[in-house]
């Protein structure tokens, strides 16, 4: 009778067991697991579709919860309660995030990052390569321009109270850009030129020009630095600080909560619509808080709204913010707004409050 392939391969193979006992051992398990791979290949096989569509799932499960969660996390890993009461204003504020010891003097110590390669001390905010000029170059280049301010500060804070006053929230220089509101998309503006490559919105020169003149004649020559920024810069400035931090043990989540303290995060920055400044001066050049003691600083702080600007994040608001005090930043919300902003000694997202409340 002629043997079937079967019969001869389980043969041959009892033949090779009997020589290799060894091999009768392992047959079993070997048996076993091939078996199992063969039957879960077939049914993948069977439901390629499920099965990427659960990879998929996963995936963007990941990628959003990477980049929403952060937020609701302290520094120190901790959940932040969110106050629900907060969830009734169409305007959110940033919660306030309890930062540990440790991540405190690592903001606070920029040699935090001494001995990486890359890292600049003479350049802690990554400004090099980024020309600094003083009032008189801006104000020779900006020549012919300025405005002259039509109310004083008493008319524009009496026609607030008096309800005559009412700000318009699709009014452009009120435009709120934070972590929670990125830059709409349709948002459109004319880059204009300050002097060199120095550039912010065209609409802001006029008052612009007005704020360094009024400044020089006080004896101040204050210099302006980086005001428009293109979106790939933040990409740049913001990724670089997530890596340094990395650099130094921490999770992607950590450093990315703690860059966002000090780097603004892309399509998030009011530099990236030409309404934002940074101004120091001559006497204290570097983008540092000790610029907010320095007697530009101290003018800049209470006379800028005259101008339209308003110190974006002032100390003792972080909580509203979710930004740390920076006297230097200095953002364009209108001669009347500013006023009204300093007088009151409140934020943008404060006045928004307001404006969705009436
Ligand atoms: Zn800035």
């Amino acid at each position: 009778m002629k043997n079937t392939l079967k019969e001869r391969v389980r043969k041959k193979l009892l033949q090779f067991g009997r020589k290799n006992k060894i091999c009768s051992i392992l047959a079993l398990p070997a048996l076993v697991v091939s078996m199992f791979f063969f039957h879960a290949m077939t049914y993948f096989a069977g439901n390629g579709k499920r099965f990427s569509m659960l990879t998929m799932i996963l995936c963007l499960f990941v990628v959003y919860s990477s980049f929403s969660f952060p937020m609701f996390i302290a520094a120190d890993g901790r959940e932040v309660e969110w106050d629900l009461a907060d969830a009734d204003s169409s305007v959110e504020l940033a919660p306030e995030s309890d930062l540990s010891l440790e991540d405190m003097e690592l903001l606070a110590d920029e040699d935090v990052l001494e001995g990486l390669e890359d890292w600049n001390e003479e350049d802690p905010h990554g400004m090099a390569g980024v020309d600094t000029y003083d009032s008189s170059e801006l104000l020779a280049s900006l020549e012919g321009r300025g405005s002259g301010t039509e109310r004083t500060t008493e008319e524009i804070l009496e026609a607030y109270e008096s309800g005559e006053l009412v700000f318009d929230a699709n009014d452009w220089r009120l435009v709120l850009i934070n972590k929670q509101h990125s830059i709409p998309d349709d948002y459109s503006f004319t880059l204009g030129t300050i002097v060199g490559n120095l550039k912010c919105d065209e609409r802001i020169l006029d008052d612009l020009s007005d704020m360094l003149q009024a400044a020089k004649d006080e004896g101040l020559t204050l210099k302006v630095r980086s005001p428009y920024r293109p979106p790939e810069r933040q990409v740049y400035l913001f990724n670089d600080k997530v890596n340094k931090y990395m650099n130094r043990g921490m999770s992607y989540m950590e450093a990315y909560q703690l860059s966002s303290r000090t780097v603004t995060m892309p399509g998030n920055s009011e530099h990236e619509i030409g309404l934002a400044l940074d101004i120091t001066c001559d006497t204290f050049a570097d983008l540092e808080q000790e610029f907010g003691d320095t007697d530009a600083g101290k003018w800049m702080a209470e006379n800028s709204c005259r101008f339209g600007f308003i110190v974006r994040y002032p100390k003792g608001k972080e909580y509203v913010t979710g930004i740390d005090y920076e006297p230097w930043h200095f953002r364009y919300v209108g001669v009347e707004a500013a006023t009204v902003i300093t007088a009151q000694g409140i934020t943008l997202e404060e006045l928004w409050e307001d404006l969705e409340n009436n």
